[in-house]
């Protein structure tokens, strides 16, 4: 269904009663220009050699038959019900198939505002999409289920913003990134229908959902839906312990940025984390409760199926089967927690022990402040301690004193004794630590570097960063495997953003 009338002449935000989606163009920029195309994910997906096309990619001269659209969705924002909300700056280009019969959808972000953009502008700024374009593809070659990209160009046009709120407004160059998943809905999409209480509409959404991208449910009345909502849990809860896995935080948990498939959606204020902390947020707004900092992701991904059982009430009248699915939610994580632990240290199978030596392990980390991935990248070389002990100072974001090298020195002993508790050859834990454990990680620091070059015109920061993120296992650039530089602080840019 389509909402009656033309918004251009009237850009308010719209209640669309009854209607999950409005139809709406792009705005059309007079000159574009191409930056980066993903020619594997565009053959990949069935669209061919699109490169050069950069009018299409920026949304301009559309085909008469293509009906480009935006949806509507609601969400909990930092822990408040927020209320209808939408895309507000992405509009769908549709859905595409290729010759396996996958199908994949299509958007613009940042191609002009939709009915849902309330009073924001509808654009992107350079700085947030090549955020987006790197980060997403790096957590694709990471093996982590997310979102892709498939280009990013320039508008032509400048966009005006406040990066810090200081009220002082600064002019961006403008981009559009197209981006592609095999669906964009969230969670917020089933909350928006059930707050309005149309069940039809609802059950209609969830039955859409369960046909398309759950196709291994074949229950049917009510037990259908309680599949479907146990296997929302399971996908989020894996997703989870992947953002774990290679220290990703998002920033912004909020259920509109939630995907119904698991997988990582809208990249705004997030980072990799360098040095490990469980307080971490990179999102200054985000202070100071830290809601979604790194050590929380588990519990606030938990908070968030709550709020999407709700949601799914109308249809689950069960409320024991909803909590009892909610609590084994979080004795799930913390097991595939552990679990990925386990392959991060190259342990063949949990052993009870392994739970204090897990605490020990993360007070270790907080005191002596070490990098999270290199940690784990320098356990590799463990047969040779008295070898190694200094080079875990260059590690460190603090001081490096005898008691805290003692302590260090401890730890690792203690590590080398439980991997002589391996039933498996040294070898096949340290295979099993290269596949968990990433060498190239996207930092803040690195994007901020990378962005700096491309608004004085240069590339080459780019083509390195795209080529290290497509290996993310491997070691292609030695002079990415080092800790953040002290002189990127928290807030300048590099660590933190709104
Ligand atoms: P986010 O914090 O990215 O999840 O955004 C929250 C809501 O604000 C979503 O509905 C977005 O579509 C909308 N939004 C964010 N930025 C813009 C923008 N520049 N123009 C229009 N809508 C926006
Ligand atoms: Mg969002
Ligand atoms: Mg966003």
């Amino acid at each position: 269904e389509t909402f009656p009338g033309d918004f251009s002449k009237n850009p308010i935000q719209r209640n669309t009663p009854k209607v999950m989606f409005s139809t709406i163009d792009p705005v059309g920029f007079e000159d574009p220009e191409l930056i980066i195309f993903n020619e594997k994910l565009s053959k990949e997906i069935g669209l061919g050699k699109l490169d050069g096309d950069t009018n299409f990619l920026v949304g301009n001269n559309l085909p008469e038959n293509i009906k480009t659209y935006a949806t509507a969705y609601a969400g909990h924002q930092f822990g408040n019900w927020a209320g209808q909300l939408g895309d507000g700056r992405a509009i769908f280009a549709g859905e595409i198939e290729n010759d396996k019969g996958q199908k994949t959808e299509i958007q613009w972000k940042g191609a002009g505002a939709t009915p849902y953009s309330r009073h924001a502008d509808g654009r992107a700024v350079l700085r947030s999409s090549v955020r987006e374009y790197l980060m997403s593809e790096a957590m694709h070659h990471l093996g982590i289920p997310t979102t892709r990209a498939l280009s990013l160009s320039f508008t032509g046009e400048n966009v005006v913003r406040d990066m810090m709120y200081s009220g002082n407004p600064q002019e961006e160059k403008g981009a559009v990134v197209v981006r592609t998943a095999e669906s964009f809905l969230r969670f917020g999409h089933f909350e928006l229908m059930s707050a309005q209480k149309e069940i039809d509409t609802l059950q209609k959404l969830a039955d859409f959902t369960i046909t398309n991208y759950f196709p291994e449910i074949s229950s049917v009345g009510e037990q259908k839906y309680k599949d479907f909502f146990q296997s929302v849990c399971t996908k989020t809860a894996d997703l989870m312990v992947e953002w774990f896995r290679v220290g990703f935080v998002h920033g912004v948990m909020n259920t509109d940025n939630m995907s119904i498939l698991g997988l990582t959606i809208d990249y705004g204020p997030f980072s990799m984390m360098d040095e490990y902390d469980l307080n971490f947020t990179p999102n200054t707004t985000d202070l100071p409760g830290r809601r979604y900092a790194f050590g929380k992701q588990g519990q606030i991904s938990q908070w968030n199926l709550w709020q999407l059982a709700n949601a799914l009430f109308p249809l689950i009248k069960d409320e024991q089967f909803l909590e009892e699915t909610l609590n084994q939610y979080g004795t799930y994580f913390w097991k595939a927690h552990d679990q990925i632990l386990c392959k991060k240290f190259g342990f063949d199978e949990l052993k009870e022990s392994d739970e204090e030596f897990f605490i020990n392990w993360q007070g270790l980390m907080q005191e002596l402040q070490l990098d999270y991935t290199l940690f784990f990248n320098l356990l590799e070389k463990i047969d040779n301690i008295s070898g190694i002990k200094t080079e875990f100072n260059k590690i460190s974001y603090t001081f490096f004193d005898e008691s805290k090298s003692n302590k260090l020195e401890n730890f690792l002993q203690v590590y080398k004794t439980r991997l002589e508790k391996n039933i498996i050859s040294r070898e096949e834990s340290l295979d099993l630590m290269r596949k968990t454990n990433p060498k190239f990680l996207l930092r803040n620091y690195l994007l901020f570097e990378c962005i700096e070059e491309i608004n004085e015109g240069k590339t080459e920061m780019l083509d390195k960063l795209i080529k290290a993120l497509e290996n993310p296992y491997k070691e292609i650039f030695p002079e990415f495997s080092v800790k953040r530089p002290l002189n990127y602080d928290d807030i300048s840019g590099c660590s933190m953003l709104s």
